[in-house]
């Protein structure tokens, strides 16, 4: 029992903890073989819950990950599993539904809890499922995508997409822990970790110059999943986002600087028809957000040349096809999250800090927009 104790000590002093502005804090648990002790994590943190859980996955990573989801399983009491079809497609409210009808068929009750082994659409899915299945029941997050542990996991923002825009029917429900064992990354596609690592790049420029240099010293221990590489980027986004989210919960200000990139990756995405990396597309977007700050005054040539050299290193594309200025700027301007006339650009002003900025020239957005054009 006392090496269970340790354990669990060992796990709370590590664990990385978010303390939304609205209340209610959780840890971030990250490590390797964390799911084989699943229970004893969330029983030492009375995490249990009085009744019962249910897996939520998706049909490649139940293939992909069947150990962990055998072990997972197992650990939360031999309980069923849902699988939603693989994919952003299917992340609507018709899949939500299947699993509600899931769930009252084998009667949950509002004392279940979700645990969702998945990457960010099953977690943002299951994440609304928990927060309007009656009322309201705990979820666990279990990401299984760099993007979903660095970023997606954190901060408690859960949607469906709608026909007429993505993560238009949401909530913000925070979970009552998150586990990121690193172990499930074996399995995790090379183009999506490198998504992964868009976001991860994104907080250094944002947040901290010192987590940026990090980045530029182990491109290639990084690149080769080295673990302790991995566990480093991983912690250090994560305390990046829960410090933000701490602060800024409903994203009234400072949230906003997490759509760093965002603004003109989304236009790429939208131009592709979302048949494209959203990690791709942020990495473009810093580009053009770089050179749009360069040619602002906002930062050096110099600075903007560091950030371009990180996203080269770690292989983003240079370029893209497809992308016309005039209809980026049309297509940023669409963006349903934008509030109306007001096109606002997060910027930095050097490497580990941006600024919100307005009112910025037309012709000069679509000569940023060259920095990507082929
Ligand atoms: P994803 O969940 O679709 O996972 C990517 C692909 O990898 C899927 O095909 C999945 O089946 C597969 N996969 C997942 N884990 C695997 C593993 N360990 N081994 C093998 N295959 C695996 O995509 P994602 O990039 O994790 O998440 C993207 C979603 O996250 C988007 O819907 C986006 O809107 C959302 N998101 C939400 C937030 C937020 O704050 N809530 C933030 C960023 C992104
Ligand atoms: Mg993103």
């Amino acid at each position: 029992i006392s090496a269970v104790l340790r354990g669990l000590q060992f796990w709370e002093n590590r664990a990385v903890y978010v303390e939304p502005s609205g209340g209610s804090h959780y840890p971030i648990f990250i490590g390797h073989k964390l799911i084989p002790h699943f229970s004893t994590l969330l029983n030492g943190l009375r995490l249990m819950p009085k009744d019962s859980f249910l897996v939520v996955t998706d049909t490649t990573i139940a293939k992909a990950q069947s150990r962990s989801l055998g072990m997972l399983k197992h650990e939360a009491g031999d309980c069923p599993a849902f699988k939603f079809r693989a994919g952003e497609i299917f992340k609507n409210l018709n899949s939500l539904n299947q699993l509600f009808t899931f769930m009252l068929r084998r009667r949950y009750s509002r004392k279940s809890c979700l645990l969702q082994l998945s990457g960010g659409v099953v977690g943002d899915m299951a994440g609304f499922a928990a927060a309007t299945y009656q009322r309201g029941i705990d979820f666990i997050q279990i990401p299984t995508t760099l993007l979903s542990m660095v970023d997606s996991s954190v901060g408690g923002k859960v949607a469906v997409n709608h026909p007429e825009g993505k993560n238009m029917i949401g909530a913000f429900y925070q979970p009552k822990a998150v586990v990121c064992d690193l172990d499930t990354l074996s399995t995790l596609p090379d183009t999506e970790y490198l998504a992964g690592l868009a976001e991860v790049i994104k907080y250094g420029v944002i947040y901290d110059a010192e987590f940026f240099k990090y980045l530029e010293e182990n491109v290639q221990k990084i690149l080769a999943r080295d673990s302790e590489a991995m566990k480093h980027i991983v912690r250090r986004s994560c305390e990046i986002k829960a410090e933000v989210v701490g602060i800024d919960e409903k994203e009234m200000g400072l949230r906003a600087i997490l759509n760093y990139g965002h603004t003109f990756g989304h236009a790429i995405e939208n131009l592709h028809h979302y048949e494209f990396s959203h990690g791709i597309g942020v990495s473009l977007g810093m580009r053009v957000a770089g050179r749009l700050a360069c040619m602002l005054g906002m930062i050096s040539k110099e600075e903007e040349n560091r950030q371009t050299a990180l996203l080269d290193a770690y292989g983003f594309p240079k370029t893209v096809d497809g992308v016309n200025v005039n209809a980026a700027w049309d297509s940023m301007g669409v963006d349903k999250k934008v509030e109306k006339n007001k096109r606002v650009y997060i910027l930095p002003t050097k490497i580990g800090e941006v600024k919100k900025v307005a009112n910025v020239e037309e012709a000069l957005v679509k000569e940023a927009w060259k920095a990507i054009l082929p």
